[in-house]
């Protein structure tokens, strides 16, 4: 079975993180969302909320699991026996910062990075901007899934 973990931190869950998911299950038996936990970020929201976003969004989709975890990226997949990383592309700075990562992680591990381009409709949306349009009392519901709302 030809597993992909999607790491991140999702805070929130926005829809280029959905279309690389979505295009991820078509591509491996499974998908597994995991949200990197670290204690010296500060998040907007919480470690619950931004699970249940993602879980919510795909509870009709049983290739899709949602998981957290501490530490090194490929540590977690030696754990759960994941050999395959998915990551997606936005533009050449996400290409620098991911190439040095996936080339850190081979030297560290066998497990392999695979990348998908964003759709280009979604290409310009970070969660980085979600979180800026929400501070500023603007309408963010049109750059993330329908499951993802402020309380
Ligand atoms: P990180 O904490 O690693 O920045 P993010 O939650 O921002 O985590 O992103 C996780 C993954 O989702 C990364 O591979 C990133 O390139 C990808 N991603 C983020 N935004 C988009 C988007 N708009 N379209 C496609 N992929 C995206």
């Amino acid at each position: 079975m030809k597993k992909a973990l999607f790491p991140g931190s999702f805070d929130p869950l926005t829809l280029g993180h959905y279309d690389i998911i979505k295009r991820g299950v078509t591509l491996f038996d499974e998908v597994i969302v995991a949200i990197g936990v670290n204690s010296d970020k500060k998040y907007m929201f919480s470690l619950e909320e931004r699970k249940e976003f993602i879980e919510d969004t795909f509870k009709d989709e049983p290739k899709v699991k949602v998981v957290t975890y501490k530490g090194l990226t490929v540590h977690f997949c030696q754990k759960i026996g994941v050999d395959f990383i998915l990551r997606g592309l936005r533009n050449p700075a996400d290409f620098e910062f991911e190439k040095a990562i996936a080339h850190t992680n081979r030297d560290l591990s066998t497990i392999e990075t695979v990348f998908l381009l964003t759709a280009a409709r979604t290409s310009y949306i970070s969660s980085s901007i979600v979180r800026d349009v929400i501070r500023n009392d603007g309408d963010y519901t049109k750059l993330v899934p329908s499951s993802v709302r402020v309380k």
